[in-house]
């Protein structure tokens, strides 16, 4: 099998990921890179095994979009679904199982295939069933929220309208276009055409952030124009707020898709500037230490890669 390579690729969260903490962008991009291989050192390993590490939030998120997206699948064979038939089909055994794998450390022997959760390994939980509790609780509301606001809009959508859609479940590489020759992740939850018209949907089942959202959302409107050839005017999003019950539907204009791509422009030439030779081609980190550390210690708090950083931290105190 031809040897993987690292291919350098701009993506919101890893734009997210590199404003936050240069250091962790290189953890989640170039310290971990082989660390599958038996071979690697102790730290490509350990910064494997990290950047697969999980939240309870995240996991929340996961188990509301598999449950709605069963509810959809459901009433697009012309079944009705309940949030509790939802729930008990899709999203309790998905935490369930999650949760245990992480609990009795499986992920030791494959950190790819089975969970560790970072309040687990980190031990931040200060109740654990409280904190079963609340995830259950929000992934609830987010599915009744959407079988009462959201489905009877997209409830008619057939399978045949939809836009193929690439996720780290199917097989090969995730959704992504090329811009300017550089590799762009975007991942839209839901995504159709109706005619000459694109619609998108991301589904939010955790806060409101509205204008995080709306550029991301931005960046999912490119994709549509580049890789479906959707005329700007023609594209429509929706991020859905799940547990809020609403929506925030908008249209981007020509200008504001000129906003999105020069703030790709920016965030990929700054990331240019880690890399040895400023070469993309390449793509070779510059050393470690040059990525610096977070400013904001509240960043390393919620840091899968606390364990790698925590002796330089504290050498800095
Ligand atoms: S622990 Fe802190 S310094 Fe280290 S990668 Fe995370 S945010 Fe950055």
């Amino acid at each position: 099998m031809a040897e993987l390579r690292n291919v350098f690729s701009w993506s919101f969260s890893a734009a997210e990921d590199f404003e936050a903490c240069r250091r962790r962008r290189y953890w989640s991009k170039y310290g971990m890179w082989g660390g599958w291989d038996r071979r690697a050192t102790p730290e490509q390993k350990a910064a494997y095994r990290l950047n697969k590490m999980d939240n309870r939030w995240g996991l929340m998120g996961q188990a509301a979009e598999n449950a709605i997206m069963w509810v959809l699948r459901e009433c697009q064979q012309g079944r009705s679904a309940t949030a509790e038939q939802a729930w008990d089909a899709v999203a309790r055994p998905f935490l369930t199982r999650k949760w245990a794998e992480s609990l009795e450390e499986r992920w030791r022997t494959d950190p790819k295939r089975f969970c560790c959760i970072r309040e687990h390994y980190y031990k931040t939980l200060a109740n654990e069933n409280e904190a079963k509790r609340q995830v259950a609780g929000q992934v609830r509301n987010c599915i009744e929220n959407f079988i009462a606001k959201v489905l009877p809009r997209i409830g008619s959508v057939q399978p045949g309208q939809e836009l193929p859609i690439a996720t780290a479940d199917t097989p090969g590489d995730v959704e992504h276009f090329l811009y300017e020759g550089v590799k762009i992740y975007a991942i839209p939850d839901y995504a159709y055409r109706i005619g000459d018209r694109i619609h998108i949907h991301d589904w939010k089942a955790g806060k409101v952030k509205a204008v995080q959202h709306r550029l991301q959302l931005s960046l999912y409107a490119l994709w549509a124009l580049l890789k479906h050839g959707a005329r700007p005017e023609n594209i429509f999003l929706y991020v859905e707020y799940l547990n809020e019950g609403q929506v925030m539907p908008f249209q981007v204009s020509v200008e504001e898709l000129g906003e999105t791509r020069a703030i790709i422009g920016e965030s990929v030439g700054e990331m240019t500037e880690y890399l040895v030779d400023f070469d993309r081609e390449r793509n070779a980190p510059l050393p470690k230490e040059e990525w610096d550390l977070a400013l904001d210690p509240a960043s390393c708090a919620q840091c899968n890669f606390y364990e790698l950083c925590k002796p330089e931290l504290e050498a800095q105190t």
